[in-house]
């Protein structure tokens, strides 16, 4: 969904992991919790994060316009980069599955805060900024590998995919689990199943339609249909 916003994915061919397998690392939570060097290259990371000046594309753009037509129950994000909202999707309606990566959050404590606002204390010096109120480890309020999804997310998004006319799995490879269930929670639900993803996904010959063209080009046009039908 983002990459033609210029953000990389992370399972696709020129994917961050596929094509720098060490970097898992840097979004383990044992690794990172464990590790101040793997903070250090996390926030750093952060800090280049091409997430921060991306603007959202016409994938976006043809989900915000499904909603305005009334046809959008819920958007069921693994994306943390809050470019659905800042399309002008309804924040209602996005579940993060992986959270996003906007706030950041205090492992100690729990308090939320703008990850800008650790950024700048990196700018200022800080190699591992900590958290202001307890000094416990800060990071992203994104899920990392080791921790559960949040309950209350994947139970509102397994209510949208029980009760949807259409389900649409947009730009996933649909390996990963809980998410990619959810494709089968709609099919046995009744609902058509359509695949938009530039590679095969396991999910294919559960689809009545499956897309292979470019998501940017092909979403659009879908959606007109779905809003036209
Ligand atoms: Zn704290």
């Amino acid at each position: 969904m983002s990459t033609d916003s210029g953000i990389p994915d992370f399972r696709g061919p020129n994917g961050v992991w596929t094509r720098n397998p060490g970097t898992e690392k840097l979004f383990d939570i044992d690794h990172y919790l464990a590790d101040p060097e793997v903070r250090r290259r996390s926030w750093s990371a952060r800090r280049q994060n091409p997430a921060w000046e991306a603007e959202p594309n016409a994938a976006h753009a043809a989900l915000v316009d499904l909603e305005r037509h009334g046809h959008l129950r819920a958007l069921v994000t693994q994306n943390i980069d809050r470019l659905h909202q800042k399309a002008g999707s309804s924040p209602d309606l996005v579940l993060e599955l992986h959270g996003n990566m906007v706030e950041s959050i205090c492992v100690g404590c729990g308090t939320r805060g703008l990850t800008s606002d650790a950024l700048e204390r990196l700018d200022a010096g800080e190699e591992d900024p900590a958290c202001l109120g307890c000094g416990g480890i800060l990071k992203t309020a994104t899920v990392m590998f080791g921790q559960s999804l949040d309950p209350g997310v994947l139970a509102a998004a397994a209510e949208a995919a029980r009760h949807c006319d259409v389900f649409l799995a947009v730009g996933t490879s649909l390996m990963v689990h809980p998410a990619a269930g959810l494709c089968d929670v709609a099919v046995r639900h009744g609902a058509q199943l359509l695949i938009v993803n530039a590679q095969e996904t396991p999910y294919d010959p559960l689809a009545s339609l499956v897309v292979r063209e470019p998501i940017g080009v092909s979403l659009p046009r879908l959606v007109d249909e779905l809003v036209a039908s």
